[in-house]
């Protein structure tokens, strides 16, 4: 029979890679709940007309990205091509932005339909944080200034921050007016892509990577010229307070991001580590999303990585893999001694509830287990063989050291195993 393949772009995630993505969720969960930010779990699915609405009908994601398809009853759904999108719609829906503020973050899989290559998937997953009913600029400060506690705690030094302000709806149209009186004359001058989105959303045409466009691009007016002075100000002051920081940014005045809901402040992680897929952390203020999905007028700000990409540029780093190492691995010969061992293994998980201990299962003879442990990348061997039930005893063999095994009472286990895990942090 043949066998049946994964989808195109959407990847498992292997042990022992998956230790990784443990290490560095549980990371980003400690660090995110110590700055006061709260988890939210938001569904995989939602009603297309809010992708549609949220990031707009004439961008990439909308018009060539999404996966989108009609339940039984006729609904058209969408597998969510960012997180954002949700937890607005959540915490409208929740009645959580009624005057109260929210610091939130979630993670987990999202679903583009890109061409994928090394870096670009159709699945992927993100780490998103939001904060909802802050005007700012101090929780933009704030915001950028996790990220960048995350990279320090990773290793990570290859990155750069671009920033850059897109003003009020007000200002933007100002800047969209005097982008298309750019354009127009130099219609013939852009590719089929752009000269679709002249008139629809000239901004996007700042997004294009088309190389023979480059030069047009890089002549048109700059946003900045076109900041209202509130705008300019809230940039301003978020400067300032990334500069005492201590965190270094490049002003990119093309930085405009791919979705529209963005106002005031934008912001993009990069490196030149990771070849064409760079972007490693992008976000920005939304202060127009929820009152236009519904809501009360709530001013909010956001980021979201990629986990993927984010790993990539660690290892790239020189970062360590972690591994899902045990501390124990039980070697138990023969049948009869399966029941005794299960016992006294489970009486030490009672009294050590942190070890990591792994029994063998699947039989096998003294040498083949003794292999497994090995490879186990434990610490010791616990021998349990008919001659040690016999005699209630265990033989304990480190296998990272030189040493001898030496045979224990079972009373006396839970004892001498201090001698070889006390210093270790995940005991108690
Ligand atoms: P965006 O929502 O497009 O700003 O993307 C946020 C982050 O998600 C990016 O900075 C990347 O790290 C990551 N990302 C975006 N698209 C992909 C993809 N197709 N595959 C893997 N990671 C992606």
């Amino acid at each position: 029979m043949s066998q049946i393949q994964s989808i195109r772009g959407m990847g498992d995630i292997l042990p022992p890679d998956s230790a990784a993505w443990q290490a560095l969720e549980s990371l980003l969960r400690d660090l995110l709940i110590s700055y006061g930010y709260e988890e939210i779990r938001v569904p995989l699915v939602e009603r297309t007309e809010l992708f549609q609405r949220s990031i707009g009908e004439v961008t990439d994601i909308v018009e060539k990205e999404m996966y989108t398809f009609e339940d039984r009853n006729g609904l058209s759904l969408t597998l969510r091509p960012e997180i954002t999108a949700g937890i607005v719609r959540a915490g409208i829906s929740n009645g959580m932005l009624h005057n109260q503020r929210q610091k939130l973050w979630s993670s987990g899989p999202v679903f583009r339909y890109e061409k994928p290559q090394k870096g670009r998937y159709r699945q992927f997953h993100q780490f998103d944080v939001e904060a909802l009913g802050f005007e700012g600029p101090d929780v933009d400060a704030e915001l950028i200034i996790i990220t960048n506690r995350i990279w320090k705690a990773l290793g990570i030094d290859a990155i750069e921050l671009e920033l850059n302000s897109l003003g009020t709806p007000e200002s933007r149209v100002r800047y969209r007016q005097a982008l298309t009186d750019y354009f127009e004359p130099r219609q013939d001058e852009l590719d089929k892509d752009s000269q679709d989105r002249l008139h629809r959303n000239p901004m996007r045409i700042l997004d294009s990577k088309n190389p023979e466009m480059k030069s047009l691009i890089a002549d048109a007016p700059l946003i900045t010229d076109y900041l209202d002075p509130a705008s300019q100000e809230h940039f301003s002051m978020l400067c300032e307070l990334l500069d005492q920081a201590g965190i270094p940014y490049r002003l990119n005045p093309r930085l405009v991001r791919g979705l529209d809901y963005y106002t005031r402040t934008v912001f993009e992680w990069v490196t030149d580590r990771l070849g064409s897929q760079g972007a490693v952390c992008s976000g920005g203020r939304y202060d127009g999303l929820i009152e236009q999905l519904g809501g009360k007028a709530t001013p909010a700000i956001g980021w979201a990585f990629g986990v993927e990409r984010l790993l990539d540029l660690y290892r790239e780093s020189g970062g360590a893999s972690p591994r899902a190492d045990r501390d124990i691995y039980v070697v138990a010969v023969g049948d009869s001694v399966l029941q005794p061992a299960f016992k006294l293994v489970e009486q030490l998980r009672d009294a050590r509830p942190k070890l990591k201990v792994e029994m063998n299962c699947g039989g096998g003879s003294f040498k083949s287990q003794m292999k497994r442990a090995d490879r186990s990348g434990a610490t010791l061997a616990l021998i349990l063989g008919e001659q040690e039930i016999a005699s209630q005893s265990v033989g304990i063999k480190p296998l990272r050291e030189d040493v001898g095994q030496i045979n224990v009472d079972w009373s006396s286990l839970n004892a001498a195993l201090h001698d070889y895990f006390d210093m270790k942090t995940n005991l108690n």
